[in-house]
């Protein structure tokens, strides 16, 4: 079979390879699709200390697909089950899951990875917690999305996002294009904040109330408070891009008494600067969400079962699995691609 492998940064090669005998608790899937994430992107452009410690890595962890094999003691899942999944599972019984905060688990290993390829075998623990059945009418590209998916919907906890809110969505990948359909979902009224024309529009037919251009505009913060109940600034701020000026920038949007979501994570060893006045005297809250939980995992499933789910709208490219390179270089603005927000690499 054909895999992807991340040999170093820029260096992501296609080998063939024999097809891998599910052990006990594991499942072999055959991919019927892959999404190119922004974190793959990441990875790609500037390494991953996970994926680095066991170069030559196997790549790819947002799929869609068929199981061919099933393992010794695999309970719920046969042979002819299209399936998907998250790309890690929690173990239950350590000190951040006792306490309720699976996303933090010490033991998320062995994480998925592997899915740019034709066969993808599921570890044991995610198999366990985190492997779902697709329904039989769900387009595969859609049941793929139940990862990033999950982490959004953990994502809008933060500051209870809900009815009558104006949340500011700072940064329209796919991750914050996701934020701006399920706020809206949720019944808060929505600002966009992007660059790109193209993604700004896709906000809209999304649901953004309003949208701020911030490249066009003098003043971004102020164009947003413009959009705000006496210009106040948003309920509550989410920050979707993973760069300390716009953690900056998301600050800047949030009223008194806001809550900021530093949902983007940064390069290791970046640092923010915060006004102290602001933060204290004006109440706001600075927290961030990270990774997903089984819960967020499964009403993920929920949402992409919706018949208004936006797949179209996120989904923009196709790629070949050899190809998987490409949709890679897009999202890291080597190539251009127009229209493009999130790809996806089919076998
Ligand atoms: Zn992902
Ligand atoms: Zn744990």
């Amino acid at each position: 079979m054909r895999q992807a492998r991340f040999y170093a940064p820029g260096d992501v090669r296609m080998l063939e390879v024999p097809i891998p005998e599910p052990g006990p608790g594991e499942v072999l899937v055959k991919v019927e699709v892959a999404l190119v994430c922004g974190t793959d992107a990441k990875t790609f452009r500037r390494g991953h200390p996970l994926l680095l410690e066991t170069s030559p890595a196997p790549f790819g962890h947002e799929y869609c697909g068929t199981i061919v094999e099933v393992g010794a003691g695999v309970e719920r899942f046969y042979r002819g089950h299209r399936v998907t999944s998250a790309n890690s599972a929690p173990c239950g019984h350590c000190f951040f899951c006792r306490r309720d905060q699976a996303s933090l688990c010490e033991h998320l290993q062995p994480l998925l990875n592997g899915a740019y390829a034709d066969y993808l075998l599921v570890p044991a623990n995610i198999v366990a917690v985190n492997m779902l059945h697709v329904p039989e009418d769900m387009p595969s590209e859609r049941a793929a999305l139940v990862e990033p998916l999950a982490c959004v919907l953990k994502g809008l906890e933060v500051g209870a996002v809900g009815p009558g809110m104006t949340v500011g969505v700072v940064g329209l990948g796919p991750i914050g294009l996701m934020m701006v359909y399920a706020a809206t979902r949720r019944g808060a009224r929505v600002i966009a904040v992007e660059r790109n024309p193209h993604k700004l529009e896709a906000a809209r037919a999304l649901g953004a109330q309003a949208t701020v251009d911030s490249r066009s505009v003098d003043d971004a913060v102020q164009a947003v408070r413009d959009h705000t109940e006496e210009g106040r600034g948003v309920d509550v701020a989410i920050e979707a891009v993973g760069r300390p000026e716009v953690w900056d920038f998301a600050v800047g949007i949030t009223r008194r008494g806001g809550v900021v979501n530093l949902f983007g994570g940064c390069e290791e060893g970046s640092v923010a600067c915060i006004d102290t006045y602001r933060l204290h005297y004006e109440e706001l809250c600075l927290t961030a969400a990270f990774h997903h939980t089984p819960r967020h995992v499964r009403m993920a499933m929920d949402v992409l079962d919706r018949p208004d789910f936006p797949c179209d709208v996120l989904i923009t490219h196709r790629y070949n699995l050899e190809d998987v390179v490409t949709p890679l270089r897009v999202m890291n603005k080597e190539i251009p691609a127009e229209g493009f927000i999130k790809a996806a690499v089919i076998p």
